[in-house]
């Protein structure tokens, strides 16, 4: 039977080691981080006075990787407190312990012989039946275990982490001939359940899924460049989010994992493949030229970029000087879009020819690869996907371009084309995949089969074909099975108006009539950044107040309903969830967040406070959470702060830290499965569930409000706040405080949310408040004036 890991070892603890650790310690997981034992004493040691047996100096190297994980950006950890369950040592003292570890990590340097040497010496002390993996970006996994016991070689498999881990969701999980399937699978669910990652399964091939595409991806592109005279900018304004790709293209993706990996990993294909694709693995003499250079990239201040004072140079890669940066004069049509990629099949113009010389060869090696590197066709896009920012990957791709048409394209040009692709064509089926409301069919040996382990995976575009209850401008109520309702924004930016507001109301009337309860979710880019601002600004401008005050009157009327609803409502938050998008969080039964939710109420930044009753309920609820004996006083002052700063959280661990979140609110890990979560919370709650009922809420008052305002000033007097910042905080002093009553007063929500109205409606007329929203709609950033 396979163990539960509740207890892990990462041995190594460079950057990929100390991310690992991070990662384990940010789901609660014991972890022991281990590193060699430094050969000699720093200066600062000796100057301590400190020996080769001291056991500062000892674990010397865990733990400064530790420390520096601690000031590291992106942040490894989702709260500094995770720290505390992750142990420091050395892999001669502490070696022992592993036998009290059920999942041990390798994560030390790539190379064959010390891989080998280390995971034997696991060998020696692990506990039978533990799991052990290495992270090794390409090497063999069966063969670094050769020499390792048969209990380890059943329990042994290799782990691809990107880096960093924390953010990279990809994780290709290498099976061996000898790996236990059972093993296989568990780390497949705990990879996916525990640690939130997009879980692929990969051969054990040189350098796996992801880096054997991606790399060959990136050299093609390297090739044609010279072929088509472009330079570094002109290829990386067409390489990105035109195609689909992320912002950083090819040359700054090449910039951030450092050309001396990238080298490594080219190196190491070009090692272990033959024929005609080996040279392709060569790297071109101009890079060997950067290498020499030490033109690393991010991480040497140099590489395909550099940057001087304030202006970004590109480099020439004939004379490998810096020049100014360049961009691909793109045709009107495809300026700032994604480009109509069936275009490439057709149009003669520079730019789309280019793009069919660096697409169509990655399609064609991703196909004849398939079956020695993945099991089928999915993992290799979903790989492509996770592990380099792709929207879709080659065989979607594939598809959005037509594979008939793309297939007889590349045979014009006399290109190999896979045998199996020409006889999928043949048989008559014309995609790669096939999807109906019910399932997603992907093609393999000729057959389409279903996609399997979806059942968590709830596609709300698809319930929009099938199980729509009612749509507006704004928003949309689905039917999600099983008696729960599905409210989902749709909305640009999921911004909240009225449609949404409209929508909030009768998504509760339904579910109260027939169903469980009601989940408030949605799979676009962010949950919500805040409430229609455009339409406010535009209200303020025309001086139609009663208007505002009408809209911000049903927001808070929606929000009330949310919290006083009779059925669970059940909020589902990811990434950005800003302003509006928390207010529509802070009243609802249940929060279930991703891992990576954003949250804040941040409305002093475009010159407001929260209208939707955001103050009111995160009052309420760091006071819950406060238990008996509270200090009024200091909850007002945590809850002031938290919205006068524009506090955000940069995880839901943090949100809840900062009483976003109750403690009997949950996290999930991974964001794909957060909808299904919410659902499972509903009905789980919706058995006994007992609307909450109004209660009278104790302020601080008229005292309070003047010791709350004491430090906006003094932030005021030493210039760290303007004069409209302080004018701000005062108006959300006065509604945190209650207005001027005697201390510990105890009020009706009612009487909280007209000083809320009141003040957001006076702030709205304020001058400098509206030049700050418009900057904000047009920059998208907030203006200090
Ligand atoms: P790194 O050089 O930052 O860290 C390696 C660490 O291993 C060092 O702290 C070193 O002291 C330690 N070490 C060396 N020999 C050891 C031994 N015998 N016992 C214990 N510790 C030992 O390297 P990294 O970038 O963290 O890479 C580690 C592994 O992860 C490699 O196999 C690499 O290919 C793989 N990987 C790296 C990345 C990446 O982007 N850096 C991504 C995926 C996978």
């Amino acid at each position: 039977m396979v163990k539960t890991i509740r207890k892990a070892a990462v041995i190594g603890s460079g950057v990929m080691g100390s991310g690992i650790a991070a990662l384990l310690a940010n789901v609660g997981i014991r972890t022991l981080l281990l590193d060699v034992v430094p050969n000699e004493l720093t200066e600062a040691e000796k100057k301590k006075g400190l020996s080769k047996d001291d056991d500062e100096v000892r674990n010397r190297l865990a733990k400064t990787s530790l420390e520096q994980s601690l000031k590291r950006k992106p942040a490894p950890f989702t709260s500094k407190k995770n720290i505390d369950f992750i142990t420091i040592g050395n892999t001669e003292d502490h070696w022992n312990e592993l036998k009290t570890c059920d999942w041990i990590v390798e994560v030390v340097v790539e190379n064959l012989q010390v891989k080998k040497q280390v995971l034997q010496n696991i060998d020696r002390v692990r506990k039978k039946g533990s799991i052990v993996s290495s992270n090794t970006s390409g090497i063999s996994v069966h063969a670094m275990s050769e020499e390792c016991s048969q209990d380890f070689k059943e329990h042994f498999l290799g782990t691809h982490f990107f880096n960093p881990p924390r953010y990279l969701k990809l994780l290709e999980i290498i099976p061996t001939k000898e790996t236990k399937s059972a093993i296989a699978q568990y780390m497949q669910n705990f990879g996916e359940e525990v640690l939130g990652k997009k879980v692929v399964f990969a051969k054990d091939t040189p350098n796996f899924i992801a880096n054997r595409i991606g790399t060959y991806g990136l050299l093609v592109t390297v090739r044609e460049m010279n072929k088509s005279q472009l330079n570094v900018g002109e290829v990386d304004s067409l390489t990105g989010p035109l195609i689909g790709r992320p912002k950083s293209a090819t040359f700054r993706t090449l910039d951030v994992v450092g050309l001396d990996t990238f080298a490594h990993v080219a190196h190491n294909v070009f090692q272990h493949v033959e024929g005609e694709e080996r040279e392709l693995f060569t790297i071109p003499p101009f890079m060997e030229a950067m290498l020499e250079k030490g033109f690393y990239g991010s991480k040497a201040g140099k590489g395909f970029y550099k940057k001087e004072g304030k202006e970004i140079l590109q480099l020439n890669t004939d004379t490998l000087q810096y020049e100014p940066r360049q961009k691909f004069p793109l045709t009107d049509k495809s300026k700032g879009k994604k480009k109509d990629m069936k275009a490439l099949l057709y149009s003669s113009n520079r730019e789309d020819q280019f793009l069919w010389n660096i697409i169509s060869p990655v399609l064609l090696y991703s196909a004849h690869l398939v079956s020695q590197i993945a099991d089928n066709i999915i993992d290799i896009d979903e790989a492509m996907r996770a592990g380099f920012g792709w929207k879709k990957g080659p065989f979607e791709l594939w598809d959005e371009l037509g594979v008939e048409e793309t297939v007889a394209k590349m045979k014009n040009e006399e290109k190999t084309v896979p045998s199996w692709v020409e006889e999928m064509l043949e048989s008559g089926f014309t995609t790669f995949y096939k999807q109906t409301p019910e399932a997603l069919f992907y093609f393999k040996e000729s057959e389409y089969k279903v996609k399997e382990r979806e059942e968590k995976r709830i596609h709300l575009a698809s319930l929009e074909k099938t199980n729509v209850l009612q749509k507006n401008s704004g928003a949309s109520l689905l039917d999600m099975g099983d008696d729960v309702l599905c409210l989902q924004f749709t909305s640009p930016n999921n911004a909240i108006g009225l449609d949404i507001i409209d929508m909030i109301h009768k998504g509760i009337n339904e579910a109260e009539q027939n169903y469980k309860g009601l989940v408030i979710g949605n799979q676009g880019k962010n949950f919500c950044v805040g409430a229609n601002l455009a339409m406010m600004l535009m209200e303020a401008q025309d001086d139609n107040y009663e208007e505002i005050d009408f809209v911000i009157s049903k927001f808070q009327g929606a929000m009330q309903h949310i919290k006083y609803s009779l059925v669970p409502v059940v909020t589902a938050p990811f990434s950005m969830t800003l302003g509006g998008g928390a207010e529509v969080c802070l009243p609802s039964a249940h929060i279930q967040a991703a891992s990576e939710t954003y949250m804040g109420l941040v409305e002093g930044g475009v010159g407001l406070i929260p209208g939707g009753g955001g103050s009111q309920n995160l009052y309420q609820k760091v006071l819950s959470q406060s238990g008996s004996g509270t200090d009024l006083l200091k909850v007002a002052s945590h809850v002031f702060e938290t919205i006068a700063m524009a506090k955000v959280s940069t995880s839901a661990r943090e949100a809840g830290e900062l009483g976003f979140l109750n403690p009997q609110d949950k996290i999930t890990q991974n964001e794909e499965f957060l909808l299904y979560d919410a659902k499972q919370a509903v009905i789980h709650l919706s058995s006994d569930y007992r609307a909450p009922v109004q209660q009278k809420i104790p302020v601080v008052g008229e005292s309070g409000y003047a010791t709350l305002l004491l430090g906006a000033q003094s932030m005021k007097y030493s210039g760290y706040i303007s004069d409209h910042d302080l004018k701000i905080a005062k108006k959300l002093a006065f509604v945190i405080a209650g207005g001027r009553l005697p201390f510990g007063t105890k009020v009706d929500e009612q009487y909280l949310l007209d000083l809320e109205r009141e003040a957001f409606l006076s702030l709205i007329g304020e001058l400098k408040s509206q030049e700050r929203m418009q900057h904000m709609l047009l920059k998208g950033k907030p203006l200090r004036n």
